[in-house]
């Protein structure tokens, strides 16, 4: 890999790698084309995932520098105690770069605006099953002094970009009084169930890229109170779908860019021929109404609850429509 070459810009689409337990639908995803790859230590899959890119690189279907890798610090791994415990963010990412069998990251990001202590947390233990916080872990909010870590390990090349990720308009204008270094990104859920507009508009306006997860509704089983049903199962997706000749997924993956151009969609699939389906979701135009009708199904309704405001508080995203 060469460490000399400028900075990849964001590819249009990424891959998702919640939940996926095969190197091969990597090293296919990519040979189809994708060129971002969306991983976490939290995901506790990153072996797999290098060991695609070490057989693609090694196959000659790619270069080290056409891939924008991509990987999170995990909320066991912010600075609890500051001047104490800064090494849990260096410790991280080098243990992600091994993992990934890469020197450098494209972006890191930090995967939630909180922190849990105890360093050996797994990720179900965290949250009940309803998605709220075990009360029995140790979490705050925190993102000051791991943000400022972060920086550091930028500065010393170990990533080109860092970014957020699940961070509200309030906690971005924090760290914007906190940090002279603005984030290169904030990865956050955005799906017609959760069009999250302001702050979309917040990043967009503030040069902040925008990469939008679970576009397809994570294959939940969980639906918000009116639809009352999964995006993909959604009459008025359905009908847009049939319409341009797409499939579900093609339509909601199209709607993400076409709502806005400065979004990044993030899309998971392990299947071959779905993977190829949803590359092929960019490059085709839905109409102003079809945006508008799709855009009417928000309910500010997220699959992933995060903590709220700079002081913590645990919800469910729907405090932009209660006005809190
Ligand atoms: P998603 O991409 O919205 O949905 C993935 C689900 O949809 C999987 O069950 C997948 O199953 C299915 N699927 C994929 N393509 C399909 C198609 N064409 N037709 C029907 N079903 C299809 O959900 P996500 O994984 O939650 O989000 C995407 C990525 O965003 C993640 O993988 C992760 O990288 C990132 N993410 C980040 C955060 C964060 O906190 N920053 C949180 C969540 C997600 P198959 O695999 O069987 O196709």
């Amino acid at each position: 890999m060469s460490t000399t070459s400028p900075p990849l810009s964001l590819p249009p689409i990424g891959l998702g790698t919640f939940k996926t337990s095969t190197t091969s639908s990597i090293y296919h995803a990519v040979k189809s084309g994708y060129r971002l790859i969306d991983c976490a230590a939290a995901y506790s899959n990153q072996e797999a995932v290098g060991d695609a890119l070490q057989q693609l690189f090694e196959d000659g279907v790619v270069t080290r520098d056409d891939i924008f890798v991509v990987s999170k610090l995990p909320n066991t791994q912010h600075v609890w105690t500051e001047g104490v415990d800064e090494g849990r963010v260096e410790s991280s990412l080098k243990d992600t770069l091994k993992e990934l069998k890469l020197d450098k990251l494209d972006l890191f990001l930090m995967h939630w605006p909180f922190a849990f202590e105890d360093v050996n947390l797994h990720y179900p233990s965290a949250r009940l099953s309803d998605g709220s916080p075990n009360p029995s872990v140790s979490m705050k909010c925190e993102y000051k002094s791991t943000w400022d870590a972060m920086v550091r390990f930028r500065d010393l090349g170990l990533c080109n970009q860092i970014g957020v990720s699940n961070f509200t308009i309030e906690q971005m204008e924090d760290l914007k009084s906190h940090s002279a270094v603005t984030p290169f990104c904030n990865q956050f859920e955005y799906h017609p169930y959760c069009t999250n507009d302001s702050l979309r508009k917040y990043c967009v306006d503030s040069g902040i890229k925008v990469m939008a997860y679970s576009p397809l509704g994570s294959g939940s089983s969980s639906y918000p109170p009116i639809s009352g049903c999964s995006l993909l199962d959604n009459s008025v997706i359905k009908r847009i779908a049939t319409a341009n000749s797409r499939s579900a997924a093609q339509t909601l993956i199209n709607w993400s860019t076409a709502s806005d151009e400065n979004v990044v969609p993030v899309v998971k699939s392990e299947n071959e021929g779905r993977i190829v389906e949803n590359m092929a979701a960019l490059g085709w135009e839905l109409s102003r109404d079809a945006v508008e009708n799709i855009s009417d199904l928000n309910e500010n309704y997220r699959f992933f609850k995060s903590y709220g405001g700079v002081n913590g508080g645990w919800h469910d995203g729907v405090l932009e429509a209660r006005g809190e």
